[in-house]
């Protein structure tokens, strides 16, 4: 019987079944492997010449898990034909070998009733390596009753103050309060904690799909009635959702779980950014009376385990997710959601490379169930399914309740400059100031976390680069660092020139976040910000409380990184400035023109979403460029045509097919040598091209040393075959590795 494991092999391996057990694909089994047992999946597809029975390994053991689906056997299949990637590799990604097993009533500790109160800060959540200096230096011996005097040292300590007032699993605590696990023992010993069981992760409740139901304008509901109608049919669709940003869009693409829920199969709804998370469930809350089941890579291991047994057993009904929740095992799935679908964020870039906005229309097509693409700002690809007739395409044209759209207008950096080492220009301030003197919010969006992108000598000239990538290092002046965004190197940063010893003339070059916040705040002192980036703000819970505290009121000036421009509906924001809009551009790769426009129409539709219209201002050096025409005109059809118009001629995508091949070794010499071999086999054929090989923009990434080359194929030519056929050809070196990139999104 084969059984696919999740390892990086060509395909399944043959084992015996011993009489004991019934088997059938999908099972998910224990087999033998190199003398260790490891968990596999139970595959259909024929492994080869069949191997006499007894020489094979029987399988060990069918572990008490609901088997994979089948259309998420197909989907693993079909990932790693269209990326080249093995199977297994794709598999590993599905089969979470720790979600396996049902949640056990797990054991965990809390203190003993009289340990001593030691406490963090007074916010038990904060993990307590991040957590403000505890001072335990000095701490005398506590007396503890029934106990002689026990000495609190820094790991019991805190351990006290990670416990608080809650039960932690036994697996867990010894990791969030960084000490070794015989601390732990070393605690219960001497009485400090003691063994509880941990109350289980609260059950998935039913979404109501009558809970709460809206009153849809009759455009809204003429489109709200087409996808439940699409949902009905039970049949695989691709339907894109298209509609200015505030149109109602998520309310309209809720119906459609309505009626998913109504039919009684499951809903995956993708959403590029986790982050964004919070709103969406609150809103998901109050029109179905329950959260739905949220999915992504941080969720701790026993929520993890319990959503992967919800989903697999159909308790759970809606399940929200980034892209990794492409793979959980719904046994009948009735509707995938792929919400931002033009987002670069779907695109997986490291492991399998893979485009999670396209495998999941692969999801729906495996389970005969419609796919909703949604999105303001359509990507290209998509609108040329639509074009192809492909996908059906539904259009919202206004907002809702007659909000209007934000008036967009550029400031000619050239004409109003800012003061010399400042990057606001003198007329955005006094827009913000009107807005903050109407008594409403303004936002200030600039894509770029840290201090300064650069940090120059001004006596030598040296520039501060990352030893390892091609890259500058990044300050980030709040935490006294430079970093390199690229392979997470980071390094205090430096009080002399590491060139030319001169002191005090390191100096920092273009903003970041970081300083336009303190340019804000030297400009509006009296004002609350709020800084919104990544790296300041951690996961969705962090996310969830800024966007309370700016509905609430309680902050005047957001200032954010790509993170505020997606999704949030702020009623009370009336003013977005973006601070750099030529800042995308300048890559020049591709999509950089449609990226732009998709991201900061984004951004501008963050302004006006309520009664006060919003108003956007653009700080750019080129106002003439189509993007910033496109944005300030509203007219982004005709940007679409002419984009499309300068593609079509070239075959590039979405008019033909691209795969990129990353050659990347240690040695720049071994690098070269196979990028040149790769040249040399390159495919010749009518409608194939090869660009390259080049050495990439990031010629070296993490040590290693980069070269691309490009396949470029007419629409109606696979690139998967000839990849395939070419990489055969050629002999990569030892030290050397060719990454596949089809569909290449980054170009870096
Ligand atoms: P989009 O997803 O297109 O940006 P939303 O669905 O977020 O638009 O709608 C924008 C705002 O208008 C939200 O606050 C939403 O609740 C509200 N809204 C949209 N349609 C309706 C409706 N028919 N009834 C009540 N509120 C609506
Ligand atoms: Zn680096």
């Amino acid at each position: 019987m084969p059984v696919l494991l999740p390892y990086p092999f060509p395909g399944p391996f043959d084992y015996a079944v011993p009489p004991t057990l019934t088997l059938a694909p999908g099972d998910i089994v224990l087999v033998p492997l190199n003398r260790r047992q490891e968990v596999g999946v139970v595959w259909d597809a024929p492994s080869g010449p069949a191997v006499a029975d007894a020489k094979l390994k029987p399988v060990s053991a069918r572990l008490d898990a609901p088997p994979m689906p089948a259309p998420l056997r197909r989907l693993v299949e079909w990932i790693a034909s269209y990326t080249l990637s093995p199977p297994g590799a794709v598999l590993a990604m599905a089969l979470r070998v720790n979600a396996l097993t049902p949640p056990p009533m797990a054991a965990g500790w809390r203190r003993v009733a009289d340990a001593p109160d030691v406490r963090v800060a007074d916010a038990p959540d904060i993990r307590v390596a991040d957590a403000p200096d505890i001072r335990v230096a000095d701490a005398p011996d506590v007396r503890v009753p029934h106990a002689p005097a026990i000495r609190l040292t820094p790991q019991r300590t805190r351990v006290l103050a990670t416990l608080g007032d809650r039960i932690i699993p036994s697996a867990d605590l010894a990791r969030l309060a960084d000490v070794g696990t015989s601390v732990i023992r070393g605690m219960a010993d001497k009485g400090l904690i003691e063994p509880a069981p941990v109350p289980s992760v609260p059950p998935f409740g039913r979404p109501d799909p009558a809970f709460r139901t809206p009153h849809f304008s009759s455009a809204q509901a003429e489109i709200a009635a087409a996808l439940r109608a699409k949902v009905a049919a039970h049949t695989f669709t691709v339907t894109l959702l298209d509609g200015v940003t505030g149109s109602g869009k998520t309310e309209i693409y809720l119906e459609a779980v309505a009626a998913c829920l109504q039919s009684g199969r499951q809903t995956l709804i993708l959403l590029p950014e986790i982050a964004l998370s919070a709103q969406f469930l609150a809103r998901f809350e109050r029109r179905f009376g329950v959260a739905p089941a949220l999915w992504h890579s941080d969720l701790g291991s026993r929520t993890r385990r319990a959503t992967w047994r919800a989903v697999a057993e159909g308790a759970a009904q809606v399940v929200v997710g980034a892209r990794s929740a492409l793979f959980l095992p719904f046994p009948d799935l009735g509707l995938v959601i792929v919400d931002e679908e033009h987002e670069t964020a779907f695109k997986q870039e490291d492991g399998v490379v893979y485009h999670a906005r396209d495998m999941a229309v692969v999801r729906a097509r495996f389970s005969d169930a419609p796919a909703i693409l949604v999105s303001a700002t359509p990507s290209l690809e998509t609108l040329s399914n639509v074009e192809a007739g492909r996908y059906a395409h539904l259009r919202l044209q206004t907002r809702h309740a007659g909000a209007s759209m934000p008036a967009i207008a550029a400031i000619d950096m050239r004409d109003a400059p800012p003061p010399r080492g400042k990057f606001l220009s003198p007329v955005l301030v006094a827009a913000i100031r009107a807005s903050f003197a109407r008594g409403e919010q303004a936002m200030l969006f600039l894509n770029r976390r840290g201090y300064a992108p650069l940090t120059l000598c001004r006596a030598c000239g040296h520039r501060l680069a990352c030893p390892n990538c091609t890259a500058w290092l990044v300050e980030h002046r709040a935490r006294r660092e430079l970093s390199c965004h690229h392979c997470g190197h980071t390094a205090p940063a430096p009080t002399i020139c590491p060139v030319c010893a001169a002191e005090g003339t390191l100096a920092p070059i273009g903003p970041g976040v970081e300083r336009i916040t303190e340019e804000a705040a030297e400009l509006f002192p009296d004002i609350r910000r709020l800084v919104m980036a990544s790296d300041t703000m951690p996961g969705p819970h962090a996310a969830a409380e800024a966007a309370r505290a700016i509905e609430a009121r309680e902050v005047d000036l957001l200032i954010g990184t790509q993170i505020v421009a997606k999704g949030w509906h702020f009623p009370h924001l009336t003013l977005v400035g973006v601070v750099d809009a030529d800042l995308g551009l300048a890559g020049g790769d591709l999509r950089a023109a449609e990226r732009t426009v998709q991201l900061l129409h984004q951004v501008a539709g963050r302004a006006g979403r309520a009664e006060a219209p919003g108003e956007v201002k653009l700080q750019t050096f080129s106002p003439e460029h189509p993007v910033m025409q496109a944005l300030v005109s509203g007219d982004l059809a005709a940007f679409y045509e002419a984009e499309k118009a300068a593609r079509r001629p070239g075959h590039w995508p979405p008019y033909g097919r691209l795969a990129a091949l990353i050659v990347s070794a240690e040695q720049a010499e071994a690098a070269d040598r196979c990028a040149r071999a790769l040249g040399l086999a390159a495919p010749a054929a009518p409608g194939v091209e090869v660009l390259g090989p080049t050495p990439a923009p990031l010629a070296i990434l993490r040590g290693r040393h980069r070269r691309r080359l490009l396949l470029k194929t007419r629409r109606d030519i696979a690139v998967q075959p000839i990849l395939l056929a070419w990489l055969a050809r050629v002999e990569v070196p030892r030290g050397a590795r060719v990454d596949v990139d089809v569909d290449p999104v980054s170009f870096l």
